[in-house]
C-alpha cells in the first residue's frame, strides 16, 4: 500500500512483510479526519482495534467540543464561575498539563484564549478584525490565573464570570495519545495515528524498519513536504497559519492568537514540535508558533526531551528557511531537510 502525501503530514509507504499486513482506518471526528495505520497478522483484528481506538476519539470529541452545548467542556464553561465543578479525571489531568505549558511558555499557550478566538470571529465564523476596545475587553478574562484547579477533589473554578476554556490547541494531540493507549492495550505494537494531519504518534516501527517516516508539510503548498522526520514511540505536531486564517487590508490574520496581546500571532508560517506525547507536542506547536525562534530556543534548551522545527515568514520571492531547534535528535529520529523543496511558491 502506498498512502502517499496526505496534507500536513505525509506517510512513507509502510512495508508489507511476510504474513504481516498493514490496514488503514479513517473516521471523522473533531471537525477533521482521524486516521490509523497499523500492522499485524490478522486483518479483522487490526480493523477492530482501530475502530475501538476511533470510538475513543469520538467519545473525547463529545467531551471536549465547544460546538456541542452538552459536552463536559461546555458545562465546565457554563458553571465554573458559580461553583466548583468536578472534572472527569483524565480531562482534569489535561487541564493541569495545559496549565503547566502555560507557565513554561510564559503565557504563549493558554486555553483561556476562548473569548479572543470568539472576538476575532474564529468560533463559528470566517474571521474579522474587531474594534480595539472589544479586544481589550476580551483580554481581561484571558489567563490561567483566573482558573483554579483543585487536585484533591479534581474540581475547576473560574475566578471571573467571563472565563471560557478552549481546548482547540491541544485536543487533537490528546485524542491521538488516547487512541494509542487503546491500541497498546489491544496488543498493537506498530501503528501511526494522526488527528487532522496536524498531530501524529508513531507507535513502534514498520516491520523491517527502525522507525516510521513522516513528512512535515510545506506551509505554502499542501502537496509538498519541507522535511522528513523519523519517529519511533514519539509524537510530532505542526501548527500552521494555513489551517484557518482571513485576510483584511492585505494582511493575513491567523487563528493562533497571542493570549498576552490579544492579537493573532505573526512572524511564523509553521511551527512543529517533537516529543514523547502528542498532547504535549500539540500544545507546544501552538506555543512555538506564538513564541517565535528565540523563545523556542530557550524553551528547548530547558526541556531537552522536546525538539522544534520552525518556518518563519519571508518576503515574497525569498526562499523559506527551516530552523531546527533542540538537543541533538537521536539518530533514529533524524530530520532530513528537503532543501530543493523549500523555495517559496508563488
Ligand atoms: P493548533 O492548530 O493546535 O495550533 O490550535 C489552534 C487552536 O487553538 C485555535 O483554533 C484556537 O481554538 C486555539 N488557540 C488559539 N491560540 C491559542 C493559544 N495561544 N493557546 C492555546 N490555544 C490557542
Ligand atoms: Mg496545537
Amino acid at each position: 500500500m502506498m498512502p502517499g502525501l496526505i496534507g500536513v503530514l505525509a506517510f512513507a509507504a509502510p512495508c508489507v512483510d511476510g504474513d504481516l499486513v498493514t490496514m488503514r482506518v479513517v473516521r471523522e471526528a473533531m471537525g477533521t479526519e482521524f486516521e490509523i495505520l497499523l500492522c499485524g497478522r490478522d486483518e479483522q483484528s487490526l480493523v477492530n482495534a482501530a475502530n475501538e481506538a476511533l470510538d475513543e476519539v469520538q467519545d473525547l470529541d463529545q467531551q471536549m467540543s465547544l460546538y456541542n452545548a452538552r459536552s463536559e467542556l461546555s458545562s465546565i464553561n457554563r458553571r465554573s464561575a458559580a461553583e466548583r465543578v468536578a472534572v472527569e479525571p483524565k480531562l482534569f489531568s489535561l487541564l493541569e498539563l495545559a496549565g503547566e505549558i502555560t507557565d513554561a511558555s510564559r503565557g504563549a499557550f493558554d486555553i483561556t484564549v476562548a473569548p479572543l478566538v470568539k472576538c476575532w470571529g474564529f468560533f463559528r465564523g470566517q474571521g474579522r478584525v474587531p474594534p480595539a476596545d472589544t479586544i481589550a475587553a476580551a483580554l481581561q478574562s484571558v489567563g490561567m490565573r483566573h482558573v483554579e484547579l483543585c487536585r484533591r477533589d479534581r474540581t475547576v473554578h473560574f475566578r471571573r464570570a467571563d472565563v471560557r476554556l478552549d481546548l482547540g490547541g491541544v485536543a487533537k494531540g490528546y485524542a491521538v495519545d488516547r487512541a494509542v493507549e487503546v491500541l497498546r492495550g489491544l496488543g498493537i505494537t506498530r501503528a501511526l495515528v494522526h488527528g487532522g494531519q496536524s498531530s501524529i504518534y508513531a507507535l513502534g516501527a514498520p516491520p523491517d524498519q527502525a522507525s516510521w517516516t513522516v513528512g512535515i508539510r510545506h506551509p505554502l503548498e499542501a502537496s509538498r513536504r519541507i522535511a522528513v522526520v523519523h519517529l519511533r514511540d514519539r509524537a510530532l505536531s505542526t501548527s500552521g497559519n494555513y489551517e484557518k486564517f482571513f485576510e483584511a487590508d492585505g494582511k493575513l490574520y491567523s487563528h493562533i492568537i497571542d493570549p498576552r496581546t490579544g492579537y493573532p500571532a505573526t512572524g511564523m508560517l509553521s511551527a512543529s514540535a517533537l516529543g514523547p506525547t502528542a498532547a504535549e507536542t500539540d500544545a507546544l506547536a501552538t506555543a512555538f508558533f506564538v513564541m517565535g525562534q528565540a523563545k523556542t530556543r530557550q524553551y528547548c534548551a530547558a526541556h531537552p526531551h522536546i525538539q522544534a522545527v520552525l518556518v518563519a515568514e519571508v518576503e515574497s520571492g525569498e526562499s523559506l528557511r527551516l530552523v531546527r531547534i533542540g538537543e541533538k535528535l537521536p539518530s533514529r529520529e533524524f530530520l532530513k531537510e528537503e532543501s530543493s523543496r523549500t523555495e517559496r511558491s508563488q
